[in-house]
């Protein structure tokens, strides 16, 4: 055999694992198919790299989205405080930000990703970029190694498959890895987005375009039963919304989506969460004395973004043209009604090429929790965004593919 162990993928769940299985001893090769290792981790949290989450291991759990009891073995051989002290010995000193949410120091998700290239090259992994991988082979439900485009064979008994998803394929994650198992008797639940922007019908929504709207509650329904509420900023899009709210909220919300086409999912913002509707009725008494002369489109400066007050009036059916002192009352409680209840209708997603993560994957059925082998091939391994596991955003993304890929190499190194 060339080598005892074969990864193939570049990201942060590849580097980790063949880092990892190298310090335990094994010679280990890294395939990535792109001309640099971390193309999407250097994207990460707007380049800044949300790596993970200092929030306590029940957090975690609460914040994977799909299979987090799969997760277990993972996140307790290789948790949150152990890659932010792996990643401080390889000197990149680390800070923690508004929800727990960790960042290499520098803001720069570059240092993360040399620090990674560090740890690879301190445990003398060989590195082979502008490889691709097309398949695995196999001799009686036994790993031999793998096939390249290129035609050639390398071979290895064992093999840790960490392509990624399938969203931001210009990064080099398109979903590869699915055949490759494919191939091998594995089941993949379909890819679909998840923490991905919302299409919105209503056409108003294009005039907001650019427009981020912060501590504002949205509440997502359907058949009128509250499915989900987030509280924090969003974005206006040209297509409908986006931002972390959004992103949180599609996620929470994608089954119903799904489900949804002839009965969709609202969502409605509230404006002003901080405020009751009698004391946002109060707010807006005292904005009427003070504007008392003007017309009530030049009356609401103090309360909402200029672009949100034309759309906000359109929504009431109140006439924009009225002095303040001819509203009444009932149209004083309606513009109040309508703060706090903007309706947006959803009609879809974005495709999943514009995911932050992809929900689907390789069946955690078919893969042993606790050294993440597969249970149909032996030397089969699986890391990171691959498997049908996915999260919210906080940096638990980065965390689940640094565990798996932490795992991963363990259980290579010492099966
Ligand atoms: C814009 C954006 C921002 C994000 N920000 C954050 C954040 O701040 N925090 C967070 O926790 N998560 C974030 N995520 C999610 C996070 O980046 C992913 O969950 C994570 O990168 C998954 O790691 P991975 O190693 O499993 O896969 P990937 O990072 O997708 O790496 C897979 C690698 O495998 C290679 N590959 C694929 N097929 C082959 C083949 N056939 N042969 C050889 N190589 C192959 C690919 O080229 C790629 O380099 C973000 C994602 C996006 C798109």
């Amino acid at each position: 055999m060339d080598y005892d162990l074969i990864v193939i993928g570049g990201g942060p769940a590849g580097m980790l694992s063949a880092a990892t299985a190298a310090a335990k001893g094994l010679n280990v090769i890294l395939l990535e198919k792109n001309e640099k290792l971390g193309k999407k981790l250097y994207l990460t949290g707007k380049g800044r790299c949300n790596v993970t989450n200092y929030g306590d291991i029940n957090d975690f759990f609460d914040n994977v989205t799909t299979n987090p009891k799969f997760l277990y073995s993972a996140f307790k051989s290789f948790d949150n405080y152990g890659l932010v002290e792996l990643l401080n010995s390889l000197g990149v000193p680390t800070k923690v930000e508004q929800g727990n949410r960790v960042f290499p120091a520098s803001d720069k998700s570059s240092d993360v990703i040399k620090a990674l290239q560090k740890h690879l090259q301190k445990n003398k992994v060989e590195i082979e970029l502008l490889i691709k991988v097309k398949k695995i082979t196999f001799q009686n439900k036994q790993v031999t190694g793998v096939f390249l485009n290129s035609g050639e064979q390398i071979t290895a008994p064992k093999v840790i498959i960490a392509t990624g998803g399938m969203s931001y394929p210009q990064t080099g994650s398109t979903g590869d890895g699915y055949s490759m198992a494919r191939q091998l008797g594995h089941t993949i639940k379909a890819p679909k987005p998840a923490l991905i922007p919302l299409v919105i019908k209503e056409n108003w929504v294009k005039k907001l375009q650019g427009l981020s709207l912060k501590n504002v509650s949205i509440k997502a329904l359907l058949n009128n039963k509250v499915k989900a509420e987030q509280f924090g900023e969003m974005i206006f899009t040209h297509f409908g919304v986006s931002g972390p709210i959004i992103l949180t909220l599609s996620s929470l919300i994608r089954d119903y989506i799904a489900e949804s086409t002839n009965k969709p999912v609202q969502l409605f913002i509230d404006l002003k969460p901080a405020l009751t509707l009698e004391q946002l009725d109060a707010r807006l008494q005292r904005d009427f004395n003070k504007f008392s002369g003007k017309q009530l489109k030049n009356a609401l400066d103090d309360l909402l973004p200029q672009k949100m007050i034309s759309v906000v009036l359109y929504l009431s059916g109140i006439n924009i043209h009225k002095q303040v002192n001819q509203i009444n009352r009932n149209e004083r409680l309606l513009l109040a009604h309508t703060l706090k209840n903007i309706p947006m209708t959803v009609t879809g997603t974005r495709p999943l090429s514009e995911a932050i993560v992809t929900s689907g994957g390789i069946n955690v059925k078919e893969i042993n929790p606790s050294t993440l082998e597969s249970k149909i091939i032996k030397g089969l391994y699986f890391a990171g965004e691959v498997i049908d596991v996915d999260a919210l955003t906080g940096g638990y993304n980065l965390q689940i593919a640094f565990s798996t890929g932490f795992l991963s190499g363990v259980s290579a190194a010492e099966a």
